[in-house]
């Protein structure tokens, strides 16, 4: 297939794009370069450096290379950042995701696949969570998701639209070859590796006064191969209709759970320090993958957090400032 990745020089984006090449598919990016990387885009990929506001570029990129389907990664995705700047979120994530459905419908690209979230979960009555979970959005982030999830329910009834919704729950570890690099780092697991390399002093736990056996916020934190892998089998699958799921290991771990574990493959003692809550995380997110398992056959290869926290410690090693020259 020949596939049109938003986002693709970003974290989930570039390695579902090496994945998307490794399986023989043909790929083009569009990125901004505003998160993504130059350098993380695959050599065999097709790269255009475009935003998402400019309907004439998404325009101009979809009728020069008429590709069969749309992953959409591209997106503000910081659940903190959004309480502080909602209209970045509730505004662009949302116009941004319009832009693009419009112009893919009017190119005739009927095969969509959408970044989501488990920020749609903020105050779940069962855990792990599956797909039949109310949706209460934890911050405009959540909400912008939410919002691009009704449109495309509303594109397949009224336009024929195919779409997978994919909600992640919380994405890490790296491919050989590519890894996690944001400016400036907010997520966990690469802060607690740098505290590891020697680049800052100490990792800040927000909160530990949470209702969970250590204080900490538990999260299920998947492997990006695994969640690329997942986008592949979403792809191949949609002919049978659209679909929704949930990503996540089914299993959660605690923040001092990831420290704890960190200090153990790094060897390192990773001074922390509990400061107050970040708002808009909630107490617990585990996902139940039960049903993309059932429907699509997905396995995780990559399940326990020790792996996990392995690849993404091999590649930070490698690449100590990132894709920073
Ligand atoms: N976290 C933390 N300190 C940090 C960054 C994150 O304690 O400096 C916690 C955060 O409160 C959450 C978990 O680590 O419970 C995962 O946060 P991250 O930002 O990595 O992902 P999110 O859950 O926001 O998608």
């Amino acid at each position: 297939m020949k596939v049109f990745v938003t986002g693709g020089a970003g974290y989930i984006g570039s390695i579902t794009v090496e994945q998307l090449i490794k399986a023989g598919d043909e790929v083009i990016v569009f990125d901004n370069l505003y998160q993504g990387h130059r350098d993380a885009v695959h050599p065999a990929a097709i790269f255009i450096q475009g935003d998402l506001k400019d309907r004439a570029a998404i325009d101009a990129a979809l009728a020069a290379h008429r590709p069969d389907a749309i992953m959409h990664f591209a997106s503000y995705t910081l659940v903190g950042e959004s309480m502080e700047r909602p209209f970045l979120y509730l505004g662009d994530n949302v116009v941004n995701g319009v832009n693009l459905l419009q112009s893919a419908l009017a190119h005739g690209v009927k095969k969509f696949i959408l970044s989501s979230t488990a920020n749609l979960f903020d105050k779940p009555e069962r855990i792990p969570i599956d797909e039949d979970e109310r949706i209460i959005p934890g911050s405009p982030y959540g909400e912008s998701k939410n919002i691009l999830e009704r449109i495309l329910y509303w594109l397949d009834r009224t336009q024929g639209m195919r779409y997978a919704c994919l909600r992640y729950f919380n994405a890490c570890g790296a491919s050989e070859e590519r890894g996690e690099h944001h400016e400036p780092e907010t997520h966990i697991i690469p802060l607690v590796l740098q505290v590891a390399l020697g680049q800052r002093e100490e990792f800040c736990i927000f909160g530990d006064d949470y209702p969970t056996p250590d204080g900490t916020c538990i999260r299920d934190y998947i492997h990006v191969i695994d969640l690329a892998n997942a986008h592949i089998l979403a792809l191949r699958a949609l002919d049978g209709g659209s679909r929704t799921y949930n990503l996540g290991n089914g299993r959660g771990f605690s923040v001092k759970e990831v420290v704890e574990t960190a200090r153990a493959v790094t060897g390192h003692p990773i001074p922390t320090r509990v400061v107050g809550r970040r708002p808009g995380d909630p107490a617990v997110l585990v996902a139940s993958s039960e049903k993309i398992r059932r429907e699509l056959g997905w396995t995780p290869q990559y399940p326990d957090l020790r792996t996990i926290i392995e690849t993404a410690w091999r590649w930070h090693r490698t690449h100590p400032h990132g894709y920073a020259k």
